[in-house]
């Protein structure tokens, strides 16, 4: 059937596989990336294809493992999947519910950065609509997750008028080397591809110096992500958007809140919040029974 990007009642998948290949962010191991077509109700699982047994992981919160600056999946039978947050806000973002992805490295390539050359590879597949109804979480009570050490804080709300959206507001301080911006996107298909999926991965120089001395990105230069001066500037790049980081940012958080394992519908408003953060809101919707929702709690 016709990739129908409007509807979202009922579940979809590819309608054939897609290829996306590169070095990952962190770890600079190149890989290649399989998007299979996937039965109803199986979700999004990953698949170490280099490993014996070929272990899976699901794309959920629960498969969480604690670490910096990105996400990573592990399940117990050793599948271990790094920086998965790109991939998983277009596929959020394009509505496919149920996606095997083979992956014959530990980190999903990072493209350019953002989740654009992802969100093509898919839409040049195509999309198949499929027969069982999505489950959509409906946000009737308010949650929030904060960490007040870090001023950092994320509620969802209901929306009025079921269409979910996500508004986020950046703030680096004083001394960031840009302004506070703020950024609200209707998830749509067409306003996910139009406004979010392009942003790309930012860092600021001193923190690229940081990572590096740490063993990670040794392979990047400024090409391959958008790195800030501290005066603002941007090395041997250009940004797509002036506001490109409070996207990217939006962007992280789509695929992030992607782990609570369903759709939602709701009013997302996120401050300042990082992966971390937006694990424990994924975590807080996945536990909301429809119909009975759970109270709000702190991070
Ligand atoms: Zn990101």
């Amino acid at each position: 059937m016709a990739t129908d990007l409007t509807s979202p009642s009922f579940q979809q998948t590819l309608a054939r596989p897609a290829v996306v290949s590169g070095r990952g962010l962190f770890h600079g191991i190149e890989a290649k990336v399989r998007l299979l077509p996937a039965e109803e109700n199986t979700g999004i699982v990953f698949r170490r294809t280099d490993l014996k047994w070929r272990p899976e992981v699901r794309a959920h919160v629960d498969h969480v493992s604690a670490a910096a600056r990105r996400t990573i999946l592990e399940s117990s039978n050793g599948a271990v999947v790094e920086t998965v947050e790109h991939l998983m806000a277009a596929l959020a973002g394009l509505r496919i519910d149920n996606c095997v992805v083979e992956i014959n490295a530990i980190e999903v390539p990072a493209v350019d950065g953002s989740c654009l050359p992802f969100c093509d590879a898919i839409l040049e597949a195509g999309i198949n609509q499929q027969t069982a109804q999505r489950s959509i979480l409906v946000i009737e009570e308010p949650q929030c997750v904060n960490d007040r050490a870090n001023a950092q804080w994320i509620e969802a709300i209901p929306s009025m008028n079921g269409i979910p959206t996500v508004d986020y507001q950046l703030d680096y301080g004083p001394t960031a080397p840009f302004s506070p911006q703020s950024f609200a996107v209707q998830l749509t298909p067409e306003q996910f591809l139009n406004e979010i999926a392009a942003a790309r991965t930012f860092v600021l120089v001193e923190e690229v110096e940081a990572l590096q001395a740490r063993g990670f990105g040794r392979h990047l230069t400024g090409k391959d992500l958008v790195v800030f001066n501290t005066d603002g500037t941007v090395v041997d790049n250009k940004l797509r958007w002036a506001d490109e980081p409070v996207r990217h940012k939006i962007l992280d958080c789509i695929g992030d809140l992607a782990l609570c394992g369903r759709s939602f519908s709701g009013h997302v408003v996120a401050s300042r919040s990082g992966h971390k953060l937006n694990h424990v809101m994924a975590k807080t919707l996945s536990t909301i029974e429809q119909g009975t929702p759970m109270l709000s709690r702190a991070a």
